[in-house]
């Protein structure tokens, strides 16, 4: 018996193909065309692969050659793994409905939903943009000249020697500007440094400053905020919260901040103002800089066009495990569309964020931004069993994104 609306969808879209009508009116896989191969194009091609089988064709399309975790770039800064050996290579994907292509995007139709690359021209039925964010190094004056970012491969491999060699002096982690990618990652920097100098004997020769426009580390979690400025005092890394650095003097080594104080430094580490790809903006899919989105479902203003990711100004922090989540949401959004199945839950922004402490420990922040009527958190302290759950973290998506053991 039919009962609602979603129920009378279902019943008649059983009994339709659920590929689209080609011109010789025989059915033809629907045409997925999904930008940018990070957490949220990975996770959106594999579910939508492995549920729809034939009467999906996806094609991913990365300039890299490979994936990187956010996470690995800690790994290869304090030398846990080399630059190489954190790269998982997109040929290793295998599914016969995903197409990968290494090509890089350079203009985007989303009325046509038809892509041009530096190699050709791509028309899909649903497009998907997840290009991520770009490092906008240059907006800080003197940062390219007097800084490091560690926020991409490249920076994070260029930091791995000049952190085993500093032996003494200030030094001075910033973010610098307000929208930027794991929240804790700044922290987990401090944290790690602190137990870097530790082990080599030449902490007490050190300061750390951590200084950030957020207010507080986990802005909707004071309990959690308090646990790691906590840990902070334990390590004695100066934090400075809701303080923007303007400028750098790469002469003179002194950080200016946006309330008139100087900061001087020997060693600067910031992480760089992010934007969306000038791809993306030119494309008019942004407002304000970002693509503005259905929190529920992804959808951009345009039909049949969705954006998840750290690209998205939707209300939840850019991370890996949020695009991932809106990936599978787009992904469900697109399952019900095509196989008249039930209309799929809201997105519901429930992470868990792991926190690296240094000393081979590893804490936990279980988020849920909306599920419930405001934001909730829970912090679990570091530990070895943090630790373990988040190489599980990486081996389940090291498997079913790319089959690797
Ligand atoms: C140091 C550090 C630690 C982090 N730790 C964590 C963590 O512990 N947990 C967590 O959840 N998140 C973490 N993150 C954040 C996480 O990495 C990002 O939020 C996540 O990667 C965003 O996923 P995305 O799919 O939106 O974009 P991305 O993963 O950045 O993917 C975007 C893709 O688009 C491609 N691209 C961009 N422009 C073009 C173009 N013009 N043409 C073709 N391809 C293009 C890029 O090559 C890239 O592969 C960390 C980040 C950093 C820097």
């Amino acid at each position: 018996m039919i009962t609602s609306h979603d129920d009378l969808c279902f019943s008649v879209f059983l009994a339709m193909p659920i590929g689209r009508p080609s011109r010789a009116s025989s059915i033809v896989p629907t045409r997925v065309l999904i930008l940018g191969a990070g957490f949220g194009g990975l996770e959106l091609s594999t579910r939508l692969a492995e549920t729809l089988g034939e009467d999906v064709h996806v094609t991913l399309i990365d300039k890299s050659d490979a994936f990187v975790f956010g996470f690995s770039k800690l790994d290869v800064m304090f030398g846990r793994q080399t630059a190489d050996g954190v790269r998982l290579h997109y040929r290793e994907i295998a599914r016969p409905n995903v197409d990968f292509l290494q090509e890089t995007v350079r203009s985007i139709d989303a009325v046509n939903k038809r892509v041009v690359t530096d190699q050709g021209t791509h028309d899909g039925d649903f497009l998907v943009v997840a290009l991520g964010a770009d490092l906008d190094v240059g907006a800080t004056p003197g940062f390219a000249e007097g800084g490091h970012e560690f926020y991409s491969p490249e920076g994070a491999n260029g930091l791995r020697d000049v952190l085993a060699g500093f032996e003494q002096g200030n030094i001075v982690i910033a973010v610098l500007g307000g929208f930027f990618k794991c929240p804790p990652a700044p922290y987990e920097m401090a944290f790690m440094l602190h137990d870097l100098l530790t082990r080599r004997g030449v902490r007490d020769a050190c300061t750390i400053t951590l200084i950030t426009p957020m207010g507080k580390p986990i802005p909707v979690s004071d309990e959690v905020s308090s646990a790691i400025l906590a840990l902070c005092e334990e390590r004695n890394i100066a934090h400075s919260h809701a303080t923007w650095v303007d400028r750098l003097d790469p002469q003179e080594k002194v950080a200016h901040l946006r309330d008139g104080q100087e900061v001087p430094f020997d060693l600067f580490l910031g992480v760089p103002v992010h934007r969306a790809p000038s791809v993306v903006v030119d494309s008019g899919l942004t407002d304000d800089g970002w693509i503005a989105v259905d929190p529920a479902t992804l959808a951009t203003k345009f039909p049949d066009v969705y954006a998840v990711g750290d690209v998205t100004s939707a209300p939840v922090p850019r991370a890996g495990v949020i695009a991932e989540g809106e990936a599978r949401t787009v992904a469900d959004v697109l399952i019900a569309q095509l196989t008249g199945g039930p209309k799929p839950p809201p997105f519901a922004g429930e992470v868990v964020c792991y926190i690296e402490m240094g000393d081979s420990v590893i804490g936990r922040v279980n988020v849920n931004f909306l599920s419930g009527p405001a934001p909730v958190a829970e912090f679990i302290p570091p530990s070895l069993d943090g630790a373990n759950d988040k190489r599980q973290f990486a081996a389940t998506r090291r498997r079913r994104w790319f089959g690797l053991d």
